[in-house]
């Protein structure tokens, strides 16, 4: 897969032990760049690890809690100078957590993994990806903290790229309905019949489809997109 990106160049991927952080590190490993692999539990980043391994690509690990700072800063150190991020870690919908808390959780750890991040100065050319949602951001959606969180997420992305670019280009993706661990059995409940029966696709989004779109956003081929929200959702969006 060839998308310009510099040979031995790292990309740093949060929540990579499952669904589409997993997904994004094994096609950013097939596009040739070595992968910092990031999450909550050791045995799901050692198995993400494992699988660019044995695909030829390169990969390291580190357990870190993105909401973290002190697990943050040794991951970062563990990992290595990294041209890019995708900030891609996020509690589920479904969590009935405390608004404030859940909000720090979402994106108040975007915020702080890309301040340590940035305070390494990554190389020119650099890029960062952020995983919002098109729940809050386009449509609402039951969980008042997830979608105020993801909302935020795309002003902070919007922030960035005023004030970070040119040296670092800031852009978010929002995922319509994805298939992936957390969202298991969905796709054969009323409500998520009803959102595939919607969708112009006919089909709920597999990671793959969104880690398509992060490894583009990141690339050079996407050298001039800063500060946009492409919201990945085959289309869902349109027929609402
Ligand atoms: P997933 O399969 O559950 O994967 C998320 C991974 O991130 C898990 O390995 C999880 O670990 C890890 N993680 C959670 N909190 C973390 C933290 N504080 N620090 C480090 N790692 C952490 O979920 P996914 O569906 O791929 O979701 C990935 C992102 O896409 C999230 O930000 C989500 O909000 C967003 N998104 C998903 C959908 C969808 O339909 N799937 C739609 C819109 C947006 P544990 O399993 O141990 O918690």
């Amino acid at each position: 897969m060839e998308l310009g990106f510099a040979v031995s160049d790292t990309v740093v991927v949060t929540g990579a032990g499952s669904g589409i952080g997993r997904a994004t590190a094994r096609m950013a490993a097939r596009a040739g760049l070595r992968v910092a692999a990031w999450d909550l539990s050791a045995d799901a980043v050692a198995a993400t690890v494992e699988e660019i391994t044995a695909e030829g690509g390169v990969a390291v690990a580190a357990t870190a809690d993105v909401s973290d700072p002190a697990a943050v800063s040794a991951a970062l150190v563990a990992s290595g100078p990294a041209r890019y991020l995708v900030n891609n870690a996020g509690p589920a919908s479904s969590g009935n957590l405390d608004f404030d808390h859940a909000l720090a959780l979402t994106v108040g750890s975007v915020r702080s993994v890309t301040d340590a991040w940035l305070a390494t100065r990554p190389p020119s050319g650099a890029a960062v990806v952020n995983i919002a949602s098109v729940a809050g951001n386009f449509v609402g959606t039951d969980s008042a903290w997830y979608c105020a969180g993801k909302a935020a997420i795309a002003g902070y992305t919007r922030h960035l790229a005023t004030r970070v670019a040119p040296a670092v280009r800031a852009n978010a993706i929002a995922p319509g309905f994805i298939e992936t661990p957390r969202m298991a059995g969905f796709a054969d409940t009323e409500l998520g019949r009803s959102l595939i029966a919607r969708n112009p696709m006919r089909r709920a989004g597999v990671p793959d489809d969104i880690a398509g779109a992060v490894l583009f956003l990141l690339s050079p081929l996407a050298g001039y997109l800063n500060g946009v929200l492409l919201p990945v959702d085959g289309g869902w969006m349109v027929t609402q």
